[in-house]
């Protein structure tokens, strides 16, 4: 009888501290979804000059940091705050170079190779 209540204290007993690990768990989750959210509404998205779509920080949100773009797939996909970089019309990833974008189209005066011969 004794014996049998003792197992059932000792199975409560880690039953409790199982509960407790799993809510430390939650907790954690719960606030980093939170930090995400608040960091993922400084930014807007934006589309590129061609027709890109990335995030951009909010003038309003910047808080000092300079203007800068990040990785739209990052965000959704792995709630990830990624920074574009790169200069010129193409810009990537930093966490993954299939992320690529682009920004503008510079027209090259590329010689027009003669006719007729
Ligand atoms: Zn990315």
């Amino acid at each position: 009888m004794l014996s049998t209540l003792a197992t059932e204290l000792t199975t409560a007993n880690v039953m409790n501290v199982q509960l407790s690990e799993a809510l430390k768990v939650l907790s954690r989750e719960l606030k980093q979804q939170d930090e995400f959210e608040k960091e993922k509404s400084r930014y807007e998205l934006f589309r590129t000059g061609q027709n890109d779509m990335v995030f951009k920080l909010r003038a309003d949100a910047a808080n000092g940091q300079p203007d800068h773009f990040i990785c739209p797939v990052c965000l959704n996909r792995d709630k990830l705050v990624s920074f574009i970089t790169g200069e010129g019309d193409y810009k990537r990833c930093q966490t993954s170079s299939q992320h690529t974008f682009t920004f503008g189209k510079t027209h090259y005066n590329r010689p027009t190779r003669g006719s007729g011969w």
